[in-house]
């Protein structure tokens, strides 16, 4: 039987020091190093020059130390390898390679004692991966990246297959949706059960972009959460250009805008109540300019009296909105003024009371309590809160014509309080009643601009005290303010 050369040939019948030479001079990517057991380079390839700059020249006599760095040296790691070697027989490493320009180049590589009839060596074969581990990092840190760019990102993001089966989510949507974090990926959309996703324009919208490829995006998609709380919703949605496996994914975009939407609602309900806060009092006065002309022409002095009165009021009344929107838009900046001075307190309040007592004669503002105290605080300011608290409980209390300002001196400081028996306010309300704007809906029959507790507030704010309420429906309310003494 002939038997072929391919079956005779195995590695035994090479001559094993030809071999190992050609592998050694010839090879391309695999850069080598023979050194003795000491680590001292003896001989370099051709690839290895052409990996990491050295020549055989430079490298006469070196140790392997010059291929670590600094700190490995120190760490002494490349005697440990050598010891391993020599312990093991082999031993691999992944690391940095110094290229002889300083560079670090990542490397792996595998050493191994090769024993010969002329004594023992060690053979190291070196592979460069530089490019690789570079390509490694961008890859993890691209992925970082984006990992963080998702998790700031205020808008809630969910990408879904084709078949709206939920393939990532940011927090943003847990929080939006209210659901436990990494609980729904591989789960279907429609399965998430809340109404914002199987209203019937919702999915029909989500199927006929995947069919037809479009983008889609609604206006103001509103939301009823569990709780009963409405969210509005703008919602985007599009096909991803990029996807690895080349299989179709959709980026849905949910951007709350409640509060924007809140927003300008606030602001055509104030360009609203301007108008009317300033329509009012012009008509007012127009009329009055008018009646005036008749009664001067008629000689009637008192009826000229009353119409001047009206007038004053209205131009009062004008002031006023005109300094509560510009001490508004002031705060709003944190730069309402506050000028300080130390005043006497009960003084104050006394004139507040006379300022009150006199526009509204009607009405009996007792006082109780007593704070025979020195306050550093701005006047003004001040009385323009007790005038609002004062007046509030006229404004609000059409029956009761009954007000109690108290002082005292608590553990707060000196705290003022205005007691009316009105209307009171319901306890839902209570929570924004000293917020801009704000304003009861069964107020609107009454003249305000909802400004006048919100300037309160910041102006006891600014004098490092506090503003709250106490009230109970048809029984009246309590509102008071506390000031730091000293
Ligand atoms: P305005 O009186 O101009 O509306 P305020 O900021 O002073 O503005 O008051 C805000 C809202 O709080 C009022 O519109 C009213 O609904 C409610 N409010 C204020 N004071 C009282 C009160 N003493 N009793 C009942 N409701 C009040």
């Amino acid at each position: 039987m002939s038997t072929s050369k391919e079956e005779t040939t195995n590695l035994n019948s090479i001559d094993s020091s030809d071999f190992y030479r050609d592998l050694f001079m010839n090879s391309k990517q695999n850069a080598m190093i023979l050194m003795d057991t000491d680590g001292y380079v003896l001989q370099i390839n051709k690839a290895f020059e052409d990996h990491f700059g050295y020549t055989q020249n430079d490298l006469e006599g070196k140790h392997t130390r010059i291929f670590f760095t600094p700190e490995d040296q120190n760490l002494k790691k490349p005697e440990m390898e050598i010891a391993s070697v020599k312990e093991q027989g082999a031993a691999d490493d992944n690391n940095y390679l110094v290229h002889k320009d300083g560079s670090l180049v990542w490397v792996t590589g595998e050493s191994i004692l090769v024993t010969t009839d002329n004594g023992s060596f060690i053979s190291k074969v070196v592979h460069n991966i530089h490019t690789q581990k570079v390509m490694e990092r961008f890859l993890i840190e691209t992925n970082e990246l984006v990992e963080s760019v998702l998790k700031t990102i205020k808008d809630a993001l969910v990408v879904v297959d084709i078949d709206l089966r939920i393939l990532k989510a940011n927090k943003s949507f847990y929080q939006t949706f209210e659901i436990p974090e990494e609980t729904i990926e591989g789960i279907l959309l429609y399965d998430l059960n809340y109404a914002f996703w199987n209203e019937k324009s919702m999915q029909s919208k989500l199927e006929t972009m995947i069919e037809e490829n479009e983008f889609f995006q609604t206006n103001q998609f509103q939301w009823k959460k569990p709780d009963g709380s409405v969210r509005i919703f703008n919602v985007t949605a599009k096909n991803m250009d990029y996807s690895a496996d080349k299989s179709k994914r959709i980026l849905i975009v949910i951007s709350d805008i409640t509060v924007e939407r809140e927003l300008e609602q606030q602001k055509e309900d104030l360009i609203g109540f301007v108008t009317h806060e300033l329509r009012n009092p012009l008509a007012n006065m127009a009329l009055c300019a008018e009646l005036m002309q008749d009664s001067i022409k008629d000689n009637k002095i008192e009826e000229t009296d009353e119409y001047l009165n009206k007038t004053r009021t209205n131009i009062k009344r004008l002031n006023t909105v005109v300094s509560e929107l510009h001490d508004a838009t002031r705060a709003g900046s944190g730069q309402l003024q506050i000028n300080k001075q130390l005043i006497q307190f009960e003084t104050l309040v006394d004139d507040a009371i006379e300022t009150v007592r006199h526009l509204h004669p009607s009405h009996t503002i007792l006082k109780t309590g007593n704070a025979p105290v020195e306050v550093y605080a701005d006047r003004h300011r001040l009385l323009q809160v007790l005038n609002n608290y004062l007046t509030n409980a006229i404004k609000y209390c059409p029956t009761a014509d009954k007000i109690v300002i108290n002082l005292s001196i608590t553990e707060e400081g000196l705290v003022t309080s205005v007691r009316d028996y009105g209307t009171g306010i319901p306890s839902s309300k209570i929570p924004h009643i000293f917020n801009r704007y704000y304003r009861i809906e069964n107020s609107r029959a009454t003249d305000g601009l909802g400004l006048g507790l919100y300037l309160s507030k910041e102006i006891i704010n600014a004098h490092n005290g506090k503003v709250w309420v106490e009230s109970e429906e048809n029984v009246g309310s309590v509102f008071y303010f506390s000031l730091p003494l000293k």
